[in-house]
């Protein structure tokens, strides 16, 4: 892994992440770790972990953190907003840091194909004759998709 230049860093990157809605609560972190302890994706993932997440974040290590994937390794559990004793709510940080990654493009493809498939179908894959004769079978109605409504929520 490169390392970064003192130069690279951008001290307001903190006060970008706070002044998001649910970012506001990342400058009263003090490192204790709890939300590591309690995160189940650091316990398979040692690459994600919610301390060293919100440290990057306070150094500015924007481009680090916002250009990687473990940002979006987060499953939303709110196991680390539980146990912090400073209600940081890192869970309403991380949707704060994904924000600002999506206004600067910083999305993995994953998830550009996967917007692009709720665009069309209004869900991750198609409901074809197949599943709609499937439903028939068990006296549910058919799904009719309507592209225009799922892209007008999602432009
Ligand atoms: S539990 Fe809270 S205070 Fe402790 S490291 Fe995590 S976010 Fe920071
Ligand atoms: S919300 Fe995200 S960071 Fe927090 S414990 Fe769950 S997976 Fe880990």
């Amino acid at each position: 892994m490169s390392r970064t230049k003192l130069n690279d860093l951008d001290p307001d990157f903190k006060n970008r992440v706070a002044s998001q809605p649910g970012g506001e609560g990342i400058k009263a972190c003090f490192a204790c770790k709890a939300c590591t302890a309690a995160c189940p994706v650091e316990a398979v993932d040692k690459r994600y972990d919610p301390r060293k997440i919100i440290r990057m974040a306070l150094l500015g290590m924007k481009s680090e953190v916002l250009g990687s994937d473990f940002i979006w390794l987060c499953s939303s559990c709110y196991g680390c907003s539980e146990v912090c004793p400073q209600n940081v709510r890192f869970t309403e940080v991380m949707f704060a840091i994904k924000n600002l990654a999506v206004a600067e493009a910083c999305v993995p493809p994953g998830l550009t194909v996967q917007k692009e498939l709720l665009k069309r179908h209004g869900r991750l894959y198609e409901v074809t004759e197949f599943e709609n004769d499937k439903r028939a079978k068990q006296g549910l109605p058919p799904i009719t998709e309507h592209p225009e409504d799922y892209a007008a929520l999602l432009g």
